[in-house]
């Protein structure tokens, strides 16, 4: 089972979530794939066993080849090609490594470069494995790096995937490489605006959903008016506990700072099975 925890926005409590499925179930993997800011590492406190450097593909030219004629530039969407009479640029944050200048190269002038894009670290506690994509500092696309570390999802063991937060391509890389996204959201006027487009997004993908709902004690009860008559299931409802805020601040998982919860965490993974298997028949 693949569960991505996701979210509207940021600071719901969705890596606290993640971590502590995790480290509830056992024998399971961890990927980190909030690649912009990850700290799952800072709950799980793996042990670091290997560090991979992430590359993408990006267009240089030999200039003695090139022509100037254009269509490279032409053909590139993302516009980042500029051919000009005496010089050819490319701007590597706007390209998405398509491939596609290369192709409708005239004279074979093009070729490929690696370009460093971020990092990826591996490791584990006990049998936990854990799985972590940091993107550069000043890089734009996340996407090509999330994808490694999904790319390292093991076969043999449940994987909770911590998304990146809100609707963005990067959280439905996420969602698309799951069997249910399970969102983490709180019951204040952004935190429930976030989650209507989150769920907007998702559905299109056509992947089950659940929602844990955090903080559940805050707010006027609209966020769990609005998965009611989504048909969401609530699978889980945590009131704001002062020991889980204090042991957020001292880096303590959930299941350290409210054991009491862990029952319910453990349960959670067979609704989410039972959800997966719902949606499947
Ligand atoms: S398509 Fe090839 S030859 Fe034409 S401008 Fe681009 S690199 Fe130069
Ligand atoms: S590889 Fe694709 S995105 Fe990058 S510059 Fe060439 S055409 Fe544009």
């Amino acid at each position: 089972m693949k569960v991505a925890v996701a979210s509207g926005k940021g600071g719901t409590g969705k890596t606290i979530i993640s971590t502590a499925l995790a480290l509830a179930w056992g024998r399971t993997a961890l990927l980190d794939c909030d690649v912009e800011a990850p700290n799952a590492h800072l709950l799980i406190r793996p042990e670091i066993t290997g560090r991979e450097i992430v590359t993408r593909l990006v267009p240089r030219v030999e200039e003695e080849l090139c022509t100037h004629c254009g269509l490279c530039a032409e053909f590139c969407r993302y516009h980042a090609l500029a051919v000009l009479p005496k010089r050819w640029m490319v701007f590597d944050e706007l390209c998405h490594s398509c491939g596609g200048c290369q192709i409708v190269c005239p004279t074979d002038a093009i070729v490929e470069s690696s370009r460093p894009l971020g990092e990826l670290v591996t490791g584990h506690r006990d049998e936990l494995l854990f799985v972590q994509g940091i993107l550069n500092n000043g890089e734009t696309q996340p996407v090509p790096v999330i994808r490694e570390v999904l790319g390292r999802s093991p076969e043999d063991r449940d994987v909770v995937i911590d998304s990146p937060p809100g609707a963005s391509c990067s959280m439905l890389t996420v969602a698309a490489a799951a069997d249910i996204v399970l969102l983490a959201a709180e019951p204040t006027p952004f935190g429930f605006h976030d989650l209507k487009m989150a769920v907007r997004a998702i559905r299109e993908l056509g992947r089950p959903m659940a929602v844990v709902i955090n903080r559940s004690d805050w707010g006027d009860g609209s966020v769990r008016r609005f998965c009611d008559d989504e048909h969401l299931p609530v699978l889980l409802e945590i009131p704001h506990l002062r020991e889980v805020a204090e042991g957020y601040t001292r880096a303590l998982p959930l299941t350290q700072s409210a054991p009491h919860l862990t029952p319910d965490l453990i349960r959670l993974r067979a609704k989410l099975q039972a959800l997966i298997t719902e949606a499947a028949a």
